[in-house]
Order: structure tokens, then C-alpha cells, then sequence
């Protein structure tokens, strides 16, 4: 079987990937999901003109030639209905930051510019029509587009629709991922191993990378290399999942069991990707449903999950942009790899260098079973194939956490 390009393979994943129905969800449930519609404001933000400072509320045509004394006539603070309060000529009123400006007034003067004794007070600034006023409306008004159609909600968003009103907002919903782990050799939990027994790190894995992408994780657990085990739990996770992702059984060994099944319930490709580490890939849609088959090594799960999952969730999701940009670093040190047909994902530190660039270096164990090693990394290197890249040569990156040097 000839290797598969990796563009091709994440594109034939795509396809099969459609977007949730649209719905509303509560506002707090809602930071990171993509609007699935454009949602305007029907009211003004702020609602009426208001202080922006501590101080007095004036006529600014009383203040021209200060000092001035001006008789206070009432206390406006935050929250006060201001419908009985009017500012007259020589008058002005105590006003407190938010507090709605009283009829009459067009300005405040800040509280460190007056001299108050009882009922009068010295305004020593000329104070020009609409200082410190907000207006109402200067935020937004009726008609205004909060948040456009595919925008990925912020917590400011979040506030910003919380100061119209709204308790929830329309979205792609957040799949809901089921996590489930292949392998007779599986254990969970810390019980001592039996000969030739391993702890299953792949879910643990997978469970947290579902959840830092944005998505639901569920955990379907453990499956042992049987068919019937393994069918059970993927239709049974599928009944409360949008998608689901294995580990293990994908690849060309006796007991590999995930692809037989996948193309029992559904229908199912499995290629072999010119890519290392994450070679073989199964991948079926069950009931409409997207079933990842990702390979059993551990690094090789996380790559994996990375290239196919992560942005066929993402587009399910709502997202315009599912790839993560692929950024541009400077070889540290040299990344040597041997020709073998594939792209290789070498794991690497990323650093901030110089001129906006990242500055890399492999990370000291490359095996795909080695993810202690891997977990020292926070990106992926995309070493074509050849020789690899000299020291102070350029290559291309998946950052995977870290600050942007640009
Ligand atoms: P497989 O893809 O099932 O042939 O597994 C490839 C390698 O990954 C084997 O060494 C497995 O023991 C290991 N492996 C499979 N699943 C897991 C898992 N959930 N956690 C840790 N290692 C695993
Ligand atoms: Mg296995």
C-alpha cells in the first residue's frame, strides 16, 4: 500500500466532518464556541448619559472664568433615579462614577479640581461641554452587530452580550467527544502490572487534548482487542457522542480489531499516512458520526490527534479556521532524519528568537513510545524528507503552547 500525502488524508477527513446544528446555549457555557449567527444589540449600552468620574456635575458655561462657587443641590451616586434632580444655572450636583447625569448639566468636573464646604462648592477648572459625560449609546446601539456569524466567543464577548441582556447565545455546539482505549494489555488504574501488562496513558492523553481544544470530553474507557467488545463500546458511545476517538488496533498486527469493526457499523478508510510518527489512521463514520481510529503508541495518538481530529472537531464545531498556522523557526541545532518517503513531526522546544521567528531544538527521545520525552516539548517541527535541516536553517512549526515571539 503506497503512503498517503497527509494534505490528502486531512482533507478526505474534512469532507466527512460537517458542522453541528446550531443552537442556543447558556452564556457561560458558551466562551470559545463560534456564533452561528450574527447577533445585534436591541438596546443602548450605556443606557443613558452617566459620570465617568467622581465629582460634580455642572453647567460648563457656569465654570468659564474659574474660580467659581456654585451651590450643591443635591447627591447623585451610582444606581440613583435622577428624575428629580435638575442643575440651574449657578448650581451643580455631587456626583459618583456610573450615577445618570442630572437634567440640566453637560459636564462633570473631577472631584480634584473642587473645594467643597456644606452646600457650596469652588470649581477651579473651566470645564468643556461633555467632560467626563459618557453617552448613552457610546458603546452600542439599537441595530449595532455585537458579535458577526462565525466569531469564536471571548470573554469579552461574553460580557459584552451579559451588558445587553442576554442569557444565552446561538452557537455550534461543543462535540461531545468520546474517548475510548483499545488493547488487551491495558490497565486502568495504579494496581500493580501483571507480566506484560501496561497503564493506559492514551485516554488520560486524549481526554485532556479534547478538552484543551474546546470540545466535551467523554471517557468510554477501556476495550479489550475484541471485536465484539470493541463494536459494543463504539455504538454505545456513539449514542451520546458526536464523534468518537479510539486508540490501538489500526495498524497491521493480528489483534488490530478497530478497522474490522469500524467497517462492520459503518464505512471505513484507513490509510497509511506518509508521516511519522502517526502512521497508519482509521477513520469510518457510524450512524452519520465521525470515528477516529488513531494508532496505539502513545506520541503517536497525540500527533495524530493533532493533525486528523483536532481540525475535523474544530470544523464540526463551527470554526472557519481549523489548521493551526503553521509558523516559521530557526534551527537551533541540527534536526537530522533519514529519507524515508514521510514528513516527520519531530518534537521540539520552541522558544522565542529573534526578529519574530521561533528558535527550536529536538527534543532527546524521538521514539513514538517515548511520551515523557514528548511532554518536554510544546511544538512540532515539520521536517520534509531528506536529510533534515543544519543549525540556523529555517523549518516549519505547529506551535503547540508558548508565547508568539511576533
Ligand atoms: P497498537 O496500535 O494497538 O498496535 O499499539 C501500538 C503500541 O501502543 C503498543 O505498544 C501498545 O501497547 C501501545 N498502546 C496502545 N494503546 C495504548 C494506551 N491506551 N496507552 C498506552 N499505550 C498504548
Ligand atoms: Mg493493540
Amino acid at each position: 500500500m503506497s503512503l498517503a500525502p497527509l494534505e490528502e488524508v486531512q482533507a478526505a477527513v474534512l469532507r466527512e466532518c460537517i458542522p453541528l446544528t446550531p443552537r442556543a446555549v447558556d452564556l457561560q457555557d458558551a466562551l470559545g464556541c463560534v456564533t452561528s449567527m450574527p447577533v445585534e444589540a436591541e438596546e443602548r449600552v450605556p443606557p443613558f448619559d452617566n459620570t465617568a468620574m467622581d465629582g460634580f456635575a455642572v453647567r460648563a458655561a457656569d465654570t468659564v472664568d474659574p474660580p467659581v462657587e456654585l451651590t450643591v443641590v443635591a447627591t447623585l451616586a451610582a444606581g440613583a433615579d435622577p428624575s428629580n434632580v435638575h442643575v440651574g444655572t449657578g448650581e451643580a450636583v455631587r456626583i459618583m462614577t456610573g450615577a445618570p447625569m442630572p437634567s440640566g448639566a453637560d459636564a462633570v468636573v473631577m472631584v480634584e479640581r473642587t473645594h467643597a464646604a456644606g452646600d457650596v462648592v469652588v470649581i477651579e477648572h473651566h470645564a468643556a461641554v461633555g467632560d467626563h459625560v459618557r453617552g448613552a449609546g457610546d458603546d452600542l446601539k439599537p441595530g449595532d452587530v455585537v458579535v458577526d456569524a462565525g466569531t469564536v466567543l471571548t470573554p469579552a464577548h461574553v460580557g459584552v452580550l451579559a451588558s445587553l441582556g442576554y442569557r444565552r447565545v446561538p452557537v455550534f455546539p461543543r462535540p461531545r467527544v468520546g474517548v475510548l482505549s483499545t488493547g488487551d494489555e491495558l490497565v486502568d488504574g495504579p494496581q500493580p502490572l501483571r507480566p506484560g501488562q501496561i497503564r493506559d496513558s492514551n485516554r488520560a492523553a486524549l481526554l485532556a487534548l479534547v478538552r484543551q481544544s474546546g470540545f466535551t470530553p467523554v471517557d468510554l474507557g477501556l476495550a479489550p482487542d475484541d471485536e465484539t467488545a470493541i463494536a459494543n463500546a463504539v455504538e454505545s458511545g456513539l449514542d451520546t457522542c458526536d464523534a468518537l476517538v479510539t486508540s490501538g488496533g489500526v495498524s497491521v498486527g493480528d489483534f488490530d480489531y478497530v478497522k474490522a469493526v469500524l467497517d462492520k457499523l459503518g464505512s471505513m478508510r484507513w490509510w497509511q499516512v506518509a508521516i511519522k510518527p502517526a502512521k497508519p489512521l482509521a477513520f469510518g463514520t457510524v450512524k452519520g458520526k465521525p470515528v477516529f481510529g488513531l494508532p496505539g503508541n502513545p506520541v503517536s495518538s497525540m500527533v495524530s490527534f493533532e493533525l486528523f481530529a483536532r481540525p475535523a472537531l474544530r470544523q464540526m464545531a463551527g470554526h472557519r479556521r481549523v489548521f493551526r498556522r503553521v509558523a516559521r523557526a530557526i534551527a537551533a541545532e541540527p534536526i537530522r532524519r533519514l529519507p524515508d518517503g514521510k514528513l516527520h513531526l519531530v518534537r521540539v522546544v520552541a522558544s522565542p528568537g529573534e526578529e519574530g521567528h521561533w528558535r527550536v531544538r529536538a527534543v532527546e527521545g524521538q521514539g513514538s513510545h517515548q511520551l515523557a520525552a514528548a511532554a518536554g516539548a510544546n511544538a512540532l517541527a515539520l521536517v520534509p524528507d531528506g536529510e533534515g535541516v543544519v543549525a540556523g536553517e529555517s523549518v516549519d512549526v505547529l506551535v503547540l503552547s508558548g508565547d508568539d515571539p511576533s
